[in-house]
């Protein structure tokens, strides 16, 4: 009897080692320690036992059952702990890992100086318009003064959609749309893309532009060179100089162009050392605007009575100002998307 207990106790030994689950644990129990487990059946055969030894032997089977009970228990808890650990262990965060960050955004050069021009305007008492892109040849060009033959066409290298239809050339037909729909007093800013068959440093086959105009009653040249004197020197320096140059619009008369002294050599055209300023080519001037007087024949077009009215428009490339503001050579840079270069701009 005592080496039938002595191998019980271990063989559950032996196999409580091994387990690795609760669930085989119970089911260990059971086989052991239940009613039809193998020391119950033990116990059943003390009766064959001489009476004199039961109550020792008896007394080992006792033992033998708290004995496997504690052990089952220890291995219980041990292995709870494993599990716990093993959850910390594969769920645990580093917490010295870098975050994930958000990338922020910024805008686009051009979108801050287009920005900052249209601010200017609405500071003025300007409203903002806009029209389509895809535009007809009449509000691009003939109701703008110029007619089918016009030499002034070929300034503008177009992309044809169909035979009337065209990428708009410059913001300028806004303008048409706007008087056709309107009466005035207008003070008007259209900005918004252009296109022209045209691609180098200085050329992009998509660009921007600005168009602005105001007419009433009595707007004369005057009005327009203050307003444009003030809006330059907002958008680059206060003591920025300004100069107006006689020039040729189909559809103003008569025309400017509007030159701010050079931002690099201050107006000088040369280095500190006595170099042509690379900007200005040595002029001391970079033109900048062209502006002037909205031709009578527009008004007609619109069917405003030039007896009545008067006005002025102008119209300015956003990216020449945003090169000229930011110090930029290359006029593609705006729209390669590299983000080392659009980082740049706060
Ligand atoms: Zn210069």
């Amino acid at each position: 009897m005592k080496e039938a207990l002595e191998t019980l106790r271990e063989e559950a030994l032996g196999r409580l080692d091994h387990c690795i689950s609760e669930p085989e644990i119970d089911h260990l129990r059971v086989e052991y320690l239940g009613r039809k487990g193998k020391l119950t059946f033990l116990l059943r055969g003390l009766r064959e036992i001489p009476p004199e030894e039961r109550p020792q032997v008896g007394d080992q089977l006792n033992r033998l059952r708290s004995f496997l009970e504690e052990q089952i228990e220890i291995r219980q808890k041990e292995l709870k702990t494993r599990a716990k650990e093993r959850i910390l262990r594969e769920e645990r965060v580093d917490i010295t890992l870098p975050g994930s960050r958000w990338e922020q955004g910024r805008m686009h050069p051009i979108t801050l100086v287009m920005d900052e021009i249209v601010d200017v305007f609405l500071g003025m008492g300007f409203e903002i318009a806009r029209g389509p892109d895809i535009e007809d040849d009449y509000h691009n060009f003939e109701a703008l003064n110029m007619p089918k033959d016009h030499p002034a066409r070929d300034m503008q290298d177009t992309f044809f959609v169909s035979q009337d239809r065209l990428l708009r050339t410059h913001t300028s037909p806004v303008q048409v749309r706007v008087m056709e729909s309107r009466k005035p007093p207008l003070q008007i800013i259209a900005p918004g893309a252009v296109y022209r068959h045209d691609d180098d440093s200085t050329h992009s086959p998509m660009f921007h532009q600005v168009e602005g105009f105001m007419v009433d009653h009595h707007i004369a040249f005057t009005d327009l060179k203050g307003v444009l004197t003030h809006f330059l020197r907002h958008i680059f320096r206060e003591e920025t100089g300004v100069r107006f140059r006689p020039s040729f619009f189909p559809f103003t008369e008569p025309s400017a162009e509007i030159d701010i002294q050079c931002l690099l050599c201050g107006g000088k055209g040369l280095t500190v050392d006595q170099q042509n300023c690379r900007v200005c080519k040595g002029s001391g001037w970079l033109e900048i605007l062209g502006a002037g007087m909205i031709d009578p024949q527009v008004f007609r077009f619109v069917g405003y009575d030039p007896e009545r009215f008067s006005g002025f428009a102008f119209g300015m490339g956003v990216e020449r100002i945003a090169m000229l503001k930011f110090g930029i050579d290359d006029i593609r840079l705006f729209f390669q998307n590299d983000m080392r270069f659009l980082r740049q701009f706060t």
